[in-house]
C-alpha cells in the first residue's frame, strides 16, 4: 500500500523509521538487530537509505595512486524486499540521481516495479566525498525534480528512449525531502521552496523533512509551504542527539542548528550516558508538541540504532 493511502487513512500519528544498510561485509541479521525492537510501535514503513559510491587513492604496484570507487554500505534494494517480506511492512528504498544514468534508472525502477515495492523516497544526492560540488553522469539526473519526472514518467507508462507498444505502467507513490532550515545550496528559503513546489507539481506525493531539533523552525516551514500552495503531507524527520559529538558533527554534516538550550544541557552531562538521556527528554517533548500540532507521521531516524527511538515511542504511545 502507498505510504499516502496510510496517512490518508489514519486518525493518530503515524510512525516511519529509517534506517542504513551496513557496511559491506556485514550480515542483514545487524538491521533485524536494529529494527525487531520497534516493530511492536507498528511503523507503516521502512525506509532504507542509499549511500553513492565513494572514493579513495588506492596505491598501485607501480608506486603510483589511483582513484578507485567503493560502496561502502550496498544493498538498499535487496535489504528493502527483505524487510517486505520479514515484516509486512512497506519499504521505502530511498533512489539518487548520483551516480545513475537514466537508464540504469529506468532499470532500478523496473526491478523494484517487479518486486512489489511500489513506494520511493527520490532525491539527489550529495556530492560524491572528495568533490565540493554535485556532479550528475552523463546522461544522468540532475535534480531530484528530473528524477520525479521520470518516475512520474514510467507511472504513465512512458519508459526512455523507445515507444513500448502496452508499455506496463507503475504506480510509485513517490516522497520527497525538504529543508526546515533551507538545503545548504539554496541562496536563501524562498529559492529553496520554489523548487519543492516544483518537485510537488511533479508529482511527489509526499514530503520528509531533514531533521531539526527546534519545532519553530518546522512550523515556520510548515506554513510557508501552504502559503506557497505545496498542499501535500509534510513528515517531520526527527533525530536524536545520543553522544556529545553530534553537538558538531549534527551541524556540519546535516547544516542543522541546535538550540541554545538543547546544547547548555549537553555540555553540562558528564557522559554519553547523560547526554542519551537528555536527548530522549528532548525529543520526547519535541514529538509531542509536534504530534499536538497535527502532524500525519513522525519519521525517526534511527541510523541502525533503536534504543532511544524506542525509549521515545514508549513515551509517546
Ligand atoms: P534537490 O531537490 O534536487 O535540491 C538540491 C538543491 O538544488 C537545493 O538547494 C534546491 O533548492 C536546488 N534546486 C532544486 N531544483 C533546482 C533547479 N531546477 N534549478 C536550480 N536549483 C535547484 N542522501 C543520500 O545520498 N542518500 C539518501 O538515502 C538520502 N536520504 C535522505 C532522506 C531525507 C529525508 C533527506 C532530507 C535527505 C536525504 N539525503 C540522502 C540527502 C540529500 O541527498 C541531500 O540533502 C542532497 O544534497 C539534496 O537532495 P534533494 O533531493 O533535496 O535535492
Amino acid at each position: 500500500m502507498k505510504v499516502t493511502q496510510y496517512l490518508k487513512q489514519a486518525d493518530g500519528p503515524l510512525v516511519t523509521i529509517e534506517i542504513i544498510p551496513p557496511l559491506k561485509g556485514v550480515g542483514i541479521d545487524s538491521i533485524y538487530k536494529s529494527i525487531d525492537p520497534l516493530m511492536e510501535f507498528k511503523p507503516i514503513a521502512i525506509n532504507v537509505t542509499y549511500h553513492q559510491e565513494e572514493y579513495e587513492f588506492r596505491k598501485m604496484p607501480n608506486g603510483l595512486h589511483k582513484r578507485c570507487s567503493v560502496r561502502k554500505r550496498p544493498g538498499t534494494v535487496g535489504i528493502s524486499a527483505a524487510l517486505e517480506y520479514r515484516y509486512n511492512v512497506e519499504a521505502v528504498p530511498h533512489l539518487i540521481c548520483g551516480g545513475f544514468t537514466k537508464e540504469e534508472t529506468e532499470n532500478a525502477l523496473i526491478d523494484l516495479n517487479f518486486l512489489g515495492i511500489n513506494n520511493i523516497l527520490a532525491i539527489r544526492g550529495d556530492p560524491a566525498n572528495d568533490e565540493t560540488s554535485f556532479t550528475p553522469e552523463p546522461d544522468g539526473n540532475v535534480y531530484a525534480l528530473d528524477l520525479i519526472r521520470q518516475i512520474a514518467d514510467m507511472n504513465e507508462g512512458r519508459y526512455l528512449y523507445e515507444e513500448l507498444d502496452n508499455a506496463t505502467q507503475s504506480d510509485f507513490c513517490i516522497g520527497v525531502a525538504g529543508y526546515p532550515e533551507k538545503h545548504f545550496e539554496a541562496p536563501n528559503m524562498a529559492s529553496d521552496l520554489k523548487h519543492l513546489k516544483q518537485k510537488v507539481d511533479a508529482g511527489a506525493d509526499y514530503i520528509v523533512t531533514q531533521m531539526f531539533f527546534d519545532n519553530r523552525m518546522f512550523f515556520e516551514y510548515e506554513r510557508r509551504c501552504r502559503e506557497i500552495g505545496i498542499e501535500v503531507p509534510i513528515i517531520p524527520g526527527i533525530k536524536l542527539l545520543a553522544v556529545k559529538t553530534h553537538l558538531n558533527i549534527l551541524p556540519s554534516v546535516f547544516k542543522v542548528n541546535i538550540p541554545e538550550e538543547l546544547s547548555a544541557e549537553v555540555e553540562k552531562c558528564r557522559d554519553n550516558k547523560e547526554v542519551r538521556e537528555v536527548g530522549i527528554q528532548w525529543c520526547i517533548q519535541q514529538c509531542k508538541e509536534l504530534i499536538a500540532h497535527g502532524v500525519p507521521c513522525l519519521h525517526f531516524y534511527t541510523m541502525g540504532k533503536s534504543y532511544g527511538t524506542r525509549k521515545v515511542l514508549e513515551a509517546l504511545f
